[in-house]
C-alpha cells in the first residue's frame, strides 16, 4: 500500500482516544485487510487439509512465507499497481513467474510493505497482532486498551464480550510470521521501539504511574476494585512491564495528589468478565513526589523513596525501644477493648495486628504495627499523611501514642 491511500486523519493515542475518530480511515484499513486477511487465512487452512507431504512439511510451509495463490497475487499486485507505472506491471508479473517456478515459498521482493500491516489504532507496524472473532486485526496492546473503554471491535462495532470475557487475546502466528521474515527491518525497528517504552514504563522513580484513591501504607493491604478506563491500563501496564508496582497517593484539590504516597506491590489481579478486576495489593516503600505528570489519562510522578533515619546510640536506642513497647502494648488493649463488631471489620480488612518486631530499625519503614495502627485508627486522611512523612520512628510512635491515648480517653471509643 502507497502512502497516498493512508488517510491523512490518522488517529493516535495520544491525539484522544476515542474510537469514534477512526471511522472514516477505518473504512479503508478495514477493507484492505479483508482483501488481504482473508485468503492468507484460508491459504493456511487448505494447506493443512490438502496436505503437502507431511504434517510436518505443511508447518514449515505456514511458517515459511505467504503461499499466495495466482489469483491472490493477482489482487495483491493490483494493489501495488495502483501507485505504480504500467511498465513495472509487465516486469513484476513477469518475475512472479520467474519465482514461481524456482519455488512457491518466497514472496517477490516488494510484493510486502510495512503499510500492509499497519495497525489501524496506532498506525504503526503490528505489535502482537491479534484477531478478533470478527475478523479485524490489532495489536494486542491497542485492542486492549479499546476494550478498557467498551466491548467492541474498534472497526465494525460487533460486541466482543465473550472474547473479553476469556481474555484469550492469542497472537495471529501467521501474521506475526509474516512479518518477521519479510519485514525484518521494520519488525526490528518496532521490537525496539516496544522494548524502549516498556523501559520507561518500569522506571520506579520517573514518571511512576500513580493511583490517586485513597490512603495505603507499608505492609498493609490495600484491596482496589478498577473500572476506569485509565486505571485498567495502569494496572495492565504495571503487569505487562513485570514492576507489579504503582504509586498510591489521596487526592489534593490543589496539587491533584499529595506530596506523599506509598507504593502498592500487586499480589494478584482477578479480572471479571466485563473487564473490571479486584486487585490484591500490599503496601510497599513510602516515598515523597518530586513533580507531577500525566500518562494516556493517569497521573504520573517522580519520586524519591523515604527512610528511617536510624537510631545508632545505644541510649536512645533503648529508650526507642521503651516507647515501641509501651505504644504495642496500649493499642493491643485499644483493640482487644474495642466493640466486636469494629473489632471484626478491622480484622476483615486489614488482617490482625502484626507480632512485634525483634529489631525495631530492621526495615527503612520501622515496625509494622505502626503501618497497620495508623490504617485502623479512625483519623483524618491529613493526620495519617504527615505521620506517613514522618522518618523518625519515635515522632511516629509519639504521634499514635497521643491518638491511642484520646481515643481511650473518650468513655465507649
Ligand atoms: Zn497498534
Ligand atoms: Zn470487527
Amino acid at each position: 500500500m502507497n502512502s497516498q491511500e493512508v488517510p491523512s486523519n490518522k488517529c493516535r493515542y495520544n491525539r484522544g482516544y476515542d474510537s469514534t475518530h477512526c471511522s472514516s480511515s477505518s473504512v479503508v484499513i478495514q477493507k484492505r485487510w479483508e482483501s488481504l486477511e482473508r485468503p492468507g487465512l484460508s491459504r493456511t487452512q487448505s494447506l493443512r487439509t490438502h496436505g503437502c507431504n507431511s504434517g510436518e512439511e505443511g508447518l514449515k510451509r505456514v511458517s515459511s512465507a505467504p503461499q499466495l495463490g495466482d489469483q491472490d497475487k493477482g489482487s495483491l499486485l493490483k494493489r501495488k499497481l495502483s501507485v505504480s507505472d504500467l511498465e513495472s506491471c509487465f516486469v513484476d508479473s513477469s518475475k512472479l513467474h520467474i519465482s514461481k517456478a524456482k519455488t512457491c515459498r518466497s514472496v517477490p521482493e516488494g510484493m510486502l510493505d510495512s503499510s500492509d500491516f499497519e495497525c489501524s489504532l496506532c498506525m504503526r507496524l503490528f505489535y502482537e497482532p491479534v484477531t478478533t472473532p470478527c475478523g479485524h486485526t490489532f495489536c494486542k496492546n491497542c485492542l486492549e486498551r479499546c476494550l478498557d473503554h467498551t466491548p467492541h471491535c474498534p472497526l465494525c462495532k460487533e460486541s466482543l464480550k465473550e472474547y473479553l470475557a476469556c481474555r484469550k487475546y492469542m497472537v495471529t502466528t501467521v501474521l506475526e510470521v509474516l512479518i518477521k521474515q519479510h519485514l525484518s527491518h521494520d519488525y526490528a525497528e518496532r521490537t525496539k521501539t516496544h522494548l524502549e517504552e516498556t523501559r520507561e514504563l518500569s522506571d520506579l522513580t520517573k514518571n511512576v504511574p500513580i493511583f490517586v484513591c485513597t490512603m495505603a501504607y507499608p505492609t498493609v493491604p490495600c484491596p482496589l476494585h478498577v473500572f476506569e478506563p485509565r486505571y485498567r491500563l495502569m494496572i495492565r501496564r504495571c503487569m505487562d512491564t513485570g514492576t507489579r508496582q504503582f504509586g498510591m497517593c489521596i487526592s489534593d484539590s490543589q496539587k491533584g495528589f499529595a506530596d506523599y504516597g506509598c507504593m502498592l506491590i500487586i499480589r494478584s489481579v482477578h479480572f471479571l468478565p466485563d473487564g473490571r478486576s479486584v486487585v490484591d495489593t500490599i503496601g510497599g516503600k513510602r516515598f515523597q513526589v518530586l513533580s507531577r505528570g500525566m500518562k494516556d489519562g493517569y497521573s504520573t510522578a517522580d519520586i524519591e523513596y523515604l527512610q528511617d533515619s536510624r537510631v545508632e546510640d545505644t541510649n536512645e536506642l533503648e529508650k526507642l525501644q521503651e516507647l515501641h513497647d509501651a505504644v504495642y502494648e496500649q493499642a493491643q488493649v485499644w483493640f482487644q477493648n474495642l466493640k466486636i463488631r469494629f473489632h471484626n471489620q478491622i480484622l476483615q480488612h486489614f488482617g490482625p495486628m502484626p507480632e512485634r518486631e525483634a529489631d525495631i530499625q530492621a526495615t527503612p519503614n520501622g515496625p509494622a504495627c505502626c503501618w497497620w495502627l495508623l490504617a485502623v485508627l479512625p483519623i483524618d486522611p491529613r493526620y495519617q499523611l504527615s505521620v506517613l512523612s514522618m522518618t523518625s520512628l519515635k515522632d511516629r510512635l509519639v504521634k499514635i501514642q497521643h491518638i491511642l491515648t484520646y481515643l481511650q480517653s473518650i468513655p465507649n471509643n
